[in-house]
């Protein structure tokens, strides 16, 4: 079945311009399917006014997960500096015992989140794997967005510690409450303060192999990784005995071959050549090989890894889409197993049995979605964020001209006995 798929793949990507894996199977067979048996995009046709039976793409909440399958789709697979066609970092694990979780959230990634219209009562989970903002720079829209689309409860994060306690998760989310403590307050007061809650769940960057969450039939590990500074961490996610692995940014490192070898599927970065970053990036050479291959992992190293791990499925991500038939190349030097080359939007669905790969489709107008679960009332005991100097200011007119809008919508919902205007010095109701 991997072999038919990667078949099909090769022949979507040809067309779109994606660069995507060899249609080199696992045990290295390769055989040419007859067209009748074919899996090209779509499937085999059979006539001009029928329903293709096997699509390349994914429309978002139209597919129920088996309890044993995994969903994992690609909402950011970029660069940090922001572009308006890839994110940065972000992943979304749908399991098929209904949990959801984020894996990092990098900047512009909640756009894309929002595009598979999954209500935000269902995603308050989310892992971080390190703390530049390419990989959790969206935070704020999660939390904000979330919050005034219906989350009823608050944010989860899991992350690691650093070095001192001010390079750690808990110290960054601390923070990041303060910095938006306007937003907080004013939301509180008028919409509920629960929402904007963050229960912080920091452990140790440097535990090998670790649980750090263990509900619902999910296990998740944390090991180690090397990249820039004591932090950064990659996840093992266990489900459905299967063994999948989300791994934030890293060079090459023991801890990744030795506890992810034999991973069902397997994320983890892969990085734009020096000459790329120099060529389409302005960066002065000596930074961009360092920045590539130091601190990050090229594409023959990323080979090497999934050559030691031989997982069924390996994806590439973290280059800018122009990169990747390069990055590829490099990949491919060394490695000759199973392979995406990540870009946003890309589904993948996981099941012991067979992987397979496609793209969602969904419009660019999709907004948070609420779910059934309605959130609690606002908090009326903090102080109003609104003087009575301010409200002073308030023109009446222009409130009043309102008045055919908000008699109908009162009417309509039964509002009248909770009507805010009848407090106000300039209400003046329509005769
Ligand atoms: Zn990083
Ligand atoms: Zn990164």
């Amino acid at each position: 079945m991997i072999n038919r798929n990667l078949v099909a793949f090769g022949a979507v990507c040809a067309v779109v311009g994606i660069a995507l894996g060899s249609n080199i199977s696992p045990d290295n067979s390769f055989k040419v399917p007859l067209v009748a048996e074919a899996e090209a995009a779509g499937g085999v046709i059979k006539g001009p006014n029928v329903v293709a039976p096997d699509r390349y793409v994914y429309y978002p909440g139209t597919e129920v997960l088996a309890k044993d399958e995994v969903r994992v789709i690609a909402c950011g697979t970029g660069m940090p500096d922001q572009r308006r066609g890839q994110a940065s970092a972000c992943f979304i694990f749908e399991f098929g015992n209904g949990e959801k979780l984020i894996f990092d959230i990098g900047t512009g990634s909640m756009r894309n989140i929002n595009a598979l219209m999954i209500p935000a009562e269902y995603l308050t989970k989310f892992f971080i794997s390190h703390l530049h903002t390419d990989h959790w720079g969206d935070l704020d829209a999660l939390w904000a967005g979330g919050w005034t689309s219906g989350r009823p409860v608050p944010l989860q994060i899991w992350g690691p510690s650093g070095r001192s306690e001010d390079m750690g998760t808990a110290y960054a989310i601390k923070h990041f409450l303060k910095a938006f403590n306007w937003d907080y307050q004013t939301r509180a007061f008028k919409i509920t303060p629960v929402p904007g809650k963050i229960e912080v769940h920091e452990f140790d960057y440097r535990a090998e192999n670790a649980v750090v969450y263990d509900q619902n039939g999910i296990v998740i590990r944390s090991i180690p990784a090397i990249h820039a500074g004591d932090g950064p961490v990659s996840f093992i996610i266990e489900y459905a005995g299967m063994k999948l692995v989300f791994g934030g940014d890293s060079s090459p490192n023991k801890w990744v071959v030795k506890y992810a070898k034999g991973a069902d599927f397997m994320i983890h970065e892969a990085f734009g050549t020096p000459e790329f970053f120099v060529k389409d990036y302005g960066q002065p050479p000596q930074l961009a090989w360092r920045a590539c291959c130091e601190f990050h992992t090229s594409g023959p190293s990323f080979g090497k890894i999934m050559s030691a791990i031989r997982p069924r499925h390996a994806v590439a991500y973290h280059s800018m889409e122009e990169a990747l038939s390069e990055v590829r190349d490099g990949i491919r030097q060394t490695y000759d197993g199973p392979l995406s080359m990540a870009v946003d939007m890309m589904v993948w669905n996981i099941t012991k049995d067979k992987i397979i790969e496609r793209m969602a489709v969904s419009t660019d107008r999709a907004s948070g979605v609420r779910g059934p679960t309605r959130q609690p009332p606002p908090d009326r005991s903090i102080p109003d964020p609104m003087s009575d100097f301010i409200k002073g200011g308030e023109w009446g007119p222009g409130f009043n001209a309102q008045n055919d809008l908000l008699d109908g919508h009162a009417k309509k919902y039964d509002l009248q006995k909770q009507d805010w205007r009848k407090q106000k010095p300039w209400y003046k109701p329509n005769k």
